[in-house]
């Protein structure tokens, strides 16, 4: 079986506005994440080249905050222009807030394939985490997304205490959207978040996979942030689960598997790695 892996950059870190109660770079949060409001642009052309060397096909670029402003999209395209100089054959996704039509449009020209926006859960639980900007504006940016020509990548968290009745009205929401890749993330608990929830065990988080993939059968469904934390030893049952991508190397704010290790063991599994997208 083919699969695809993507890696993310961290491009604009922290400080954040918004007060989504599972973020640590939501200026509410006291955390020692590294803050920064631009990375260097031959460090993100250095950590695509590596991206690519660790096989991913997929690579992010993601900046902290709500939106985009003009400075910000500027910053965004110059990145990707970069990036795709150096390596063209990787697929480029921008992760950088609610947007604009004629903004997405403007990160399309510089070579953007995928805009990813997540929807995080259910509408009707949104509000219990995040007060600062609205699920509608949220939903509202993929359909933006899709009017700019851009491909969707749009899913969410699981674990931040929504019931299953959120789980299966977030799904409904994503299937109306029929993104091209949804990204499954499981909630990593910090002591300095609000949010004090019980950790999913590894059944639970297994058993969302194979509903999301039934839910969302033409979607590629991939596994981001908490797959080690929530899955350990059992990490790798996402494929038989239904899952076909997954995030390799750290995450935005917390470390992920050396890409090596999961490389490693993929190859012994049997799969091979998409080195375009069909
Ligand atoms: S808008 Fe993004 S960066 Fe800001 S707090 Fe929410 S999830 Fe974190």
């Amino acid at each position: 079986m083919e699969i695809m892996l993507c890696a993310i950059s961290n491009i604009a870190s922290g400080g954040c506005s918004e007060d989504c109660q599972y973020c640590t770079q939501s200026s509410f949060v006291k955390t020692q994440i590294p803050k920064y409001k631009r990375k260097d642009i031959k460090q993100i052309v250095f950590e695509a080249k590596l991206a690519r060397k660790n096989q991913a096909l997929g690579f992010c670029l993601v900046t902290a905050g709500a939106g985009l402003d003009d400075d910000k999209l500027e910053y965004v395209c110059k990145a990707v222009y970069e990036v795709k100089k150096e390596e063209p054959d990787l697929l480029l996704i921008a992760c950088n807030g609610l947007a604009s039509v004629e903004q997405l449009k403007e990160l399309k020209k510089a070579g953007v394939f995928s805009y990813n926006h997540n929807l995080e859960t259910s509408k009707e639980f949104f509000p219990q985490i995040c007060t600062t900007h609205t699920w509608q504006s949220r939903f509202e940016t993929n359909l933006n997304a899709k009017e700019a020509g851009l491909m969707l990548c749009c899913g969410g968290i699981y674990g931040m205490g929504e019931s299953e009745e959120d789980r299966v009205s977030f799904r409904k929401s994503l299937q109306e959207l029929k993104p091209f890749s949804s990204p499954i993330n499981f909630f990593i608990s910090n002591e300095n978040l609000r949010l004090k929830v019980p950790k999913l065990n590894a059944d639970e988080a297994l058993s969302i996979i194979r509903e999301s993939k039934k839910a969302l059968s033409d979607t590629r469904i991939m596994i981001a942030g908490g797959r080690e934390w929530v899955l350990g030893e059992r990490q790798y049952e996402v494929f038989e689960a239904g899952a076909e991508a997954i995030v390799v190397g750290d995450y935005l704010t917390t470390k992920g598997e050396e890409p090596s290790k999961d490389i490693e063991k993929l190859r012994s599994m049997g799969f091979s790695f998409a080195s375009e997208c069909h």
